[in-house]
């Protein structure tokens, strides 16, 4: 009885040998290169917004906003879709009340209350 199953047990571990060769295991695309980065396996809207912070242009507006000194010589840069733009001015840090006037496109102009500089360019929206 017991050379029955050990003569069993040789004959399937022979017909085992010969059989089919093993199905390999499916070979996925990252195990080849390994874990694809986000730049790689972005698209669409996620794929220029990386594209935009690698040039560092800010398409979104997703930054903080530049500080200018609101002088002739630097004033506050204004973008705009249109050829003019509402602007709100807190003239002193501290005011609760903001002053709102009509940026139009050209020279730059002046707050009508402090006095600041604000110049509206043209900007394009991304898509
Ligand atoms: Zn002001």
């Amino acid at each position: 009885m017991a050379a029955r199953l050990l003569l069993r047990s040789a004959v399937r571990a022979a017909a085992s040998r010969a059989g089919p060769a093993p199905v390999p295991a499916l070979i996925r695309g990252m195990s080849a290169g390994g874990i694809p980065t986000d730049e790689e396996q972005a698209t669409g809207m996620e794929k220029k917004i990386i594209h935009a912070m690698k040039t560092g242009s800010d398409p979104f507006s997703m930054l903080r906003p530049k500080e200018y000194a609101g002088t002739k010589q630097d004033p506050h840069i204004v973008p705009s879709i249109t050829d003019k733009r509402i602007v709100g001015c807190i003239c002193e840090e501290d005011n609760t009340a903001v002053v709102w006037f009509w940026l139009h496109q050209g020279e730059a102009q002046r707050c009508p209350s402090c006095g600041s500089h604000y110049k509206l360019v043209p900007h394009e929206l991304p898509h």
